[in-house]
């Protein structure tokens, strides 16, 4: 960070924590609310919650962690390339998923359905409740106390209804202005880390193919030309060579574009950024190319019919935990039955949220099956 830029965000002009706190001898304010989230609990918990594929299913596959592990390593690249706050991006990197359900987005539906009528749940929206309130570590204060722009940046979404109840970081939703550069480009570096590790892990269980990838422009661009340097490789190099490809083509164009974007506007400091339209994104041809590559996913992975069975079944455990636990708080923890005496639902769905997927699959068992005990 020897050439920040003067948009960037600046850790010491913060626009600072909830409650106030002297400052850190070592390190920036940024760098202090990156550790606060590697030490927190609901980090721990992303190492055995997954997105596509469920937990056990087997080892090699990415978990919550490794992605946001990947995230953080592409936006703290892409954040270094164009000079901005590179300590910010891997804050809000490793803290944007903390909020996600077991079972990835099978999860997260079924928990905003049972939800409807008390609010909804929506999982941007629970990284930012798990910073602001659920981690309880801290002799001061309810959750990480983090910085305005961390949270800023967790805060990838949300609804209006939403936003008018989150105050300041709530604010930028009502007022329809932009986040800081380093909250939108981690927002790609999440968008490229998923698409292409679904590819590899895709590949690698089976439910999809290199024919069926040779199909989708990004995919076969990359693969011509790793087949023509090495028409002989075998196939788990081939496939790691092409992704690579992919990757550096994504980063390469989202950082080229960009840079041009922030050229035009010659932003002077990051108030400018928030007035400005989202100036980090894909050129089109690119922007273009990676929809493709998205709906590819959607229709061959994501709704692969294996992947629909998983699905169902986390859809069911997750119905079935929130029906059992709403109908009977006395089977919830002590902590979580005191907390629903102020509101039951949102009790339930902070417990169950906060869970990975074999401990929803072990509470179901406790709750549902005679012979499991305790
Ligand atoms: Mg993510």
């Amino acid at each position: 960070m020897l050439n920040l830029a003067p948009y960037a965000a600046n850790p010491a002009l913060s626009l600072g924590r909830e409650f106030d706190e002297p400052p850190s001898n070592t390190r920036n304010a940024f760098q202090r609310d990156r550790d606060r989230i590697i030490h927190s609990t609901a980090f721990r918990r992303l190492e055995y919650k997954t997105q596509v594929f469920v937990n056990h299913e087997g080892d090699l596959f990415r978990t919550r962690l490794t992605h946001s592990l990947e995230v953080a390593q592409m936006a703290r690249g892409i954040a270094r390339t164009l000079n901005l706050h590179e300590d910010l991006t891997e804050a809000i990197a490793l803290a944007h998923d903390l909020g996600h359900t077991p079972f990835g987005h099978a999860g997260q539906d079924a928990l905003n359905a049972c939800m409807r009528d008390f609010g909804g749940f929506e999982h941007n929206l629970q990284s930012l409740r798990v910073v602001e309130k659920l981690e309880l570590r801290y002799a001061d204060f309810d959750g990480l106390n983090l910085s305005f722009e961390v949270r800023e940046g967790i805060l990838k979404h949300c609804a209006i209804k939403n936003a008018k109840l989150l105050g300041a970081v709530g604010q930028r939703f009502l007022d329809k202005t932009s986040p800081s550069l380093e909250a939108q480009l981690t927002n790609y570096a999440d968008e490229i880390a998923y698409n292409n590790h679904d590819i590899d892990d895709g590949l690698r269980s089976g439910l999809i193919t290199i024919a069926q990838l040779a199909k989708v422009e990004l995919f076969a661009n990359n693969l011509a030309i790793v087949q023509a340097k090495y028409p002989k490789l075998e196939q788990k190099r081939l496939i790691h060579e092409t992704i690579r490809r992919m990757i550096n083509t994504l980063v390469v164009d989202l950082c080229t574009h960009s840079a041009h974007n922030i050229a035009q506007h010659q932003p002077k400091n990051i108030s400018v950024i928030r007035q400005l339209p989202a100036l980090i994104g894909f050129s089109s041809e690119i922007a273009e190319q990676n929809q493709k590559l998205k709906q590819f996913l959607r229709k061959h992975l994501y709704h692969h019919y294996k992947v629909n069975r998983m699905s169902a079944k986390a859809t069911r455990i997750v119905r079935e935990l929130f029906t059992g636990f709403f109908e009977n708080t006395g089977l919830l923890p002590d902590e979580f039955q005191t907390y629903a005496e102020i509101d039951k639902a949102r009790a339930v769905a902070d417990y169950i949220a906060g869970m990975t997927d074999r401990f929803a699959i072990r509470e179901h068992r406790k709750l549902f099956t005679v012979e499991e005990y305790l």
